[in-house]
């Protein structure tokens, strides 16, 4: 089993802090590649391309998921999206992209707040396994 799949069914869904909040805090070092008041992007440890970012909202209020998304989180989800577009293009992905955003144990889910994974500079295939 791989170990990204391994990593996610270990997790278990809670509203504890995740090592995003260090990441957002600066406590713990990342790459940042975009950052506003509402949106952090920074690259994957352990990038599935040439390039893979995450973009996170730096405060979670709840959204551990996009399964536990409720109205008032429409306008960060809308946000990180349109984020992910700016950030496709200053990386020069201009042939496509990838977006993912897991979801509980079955998604592949290991970190429980919102992320959405930017991948791109290969050729992706279809079916994601
Ligand atoms: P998930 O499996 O969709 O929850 O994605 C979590 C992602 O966070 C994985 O792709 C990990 O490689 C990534 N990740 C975990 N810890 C760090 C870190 O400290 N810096 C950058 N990426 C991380």
């Amino acid at each position: 089993m791989a170990s990204e799949t391994e990593a996610a069914l270990a997790a278990t869904l809670s509203d504890s802090p995740t090592i995003f909040d260090k990441i957002i805090s600066k406590e713990i070092p990342s790459t940042v590649v975009y950052e506003d008041d509402k949106v952090l992007a920074f690259r994957d440890v352990n990038p599935q391309g040439p390039i893979h970012i995450l973009l996170i909202p730096k405060v979670r209020d709840g959204l551990t998921g996009l399964s536990k998304a409720e109205e008032r989180h429409i306008d960060i989800l809308g946000r990180l999206l349109y984020t992910a577009k700016l950030v496709a293009k200053q990386e020069g992905l201009d042939e496509g992209f990838r977006i993912v955003i897991n979801d509980g144990p079955q998604g592949c889910q290991s970190v429980y707040h919102i992320h959405v994974h930017l991948i791109g500079g290969r050729q992706m295939n279809w079916p994601p396994g």
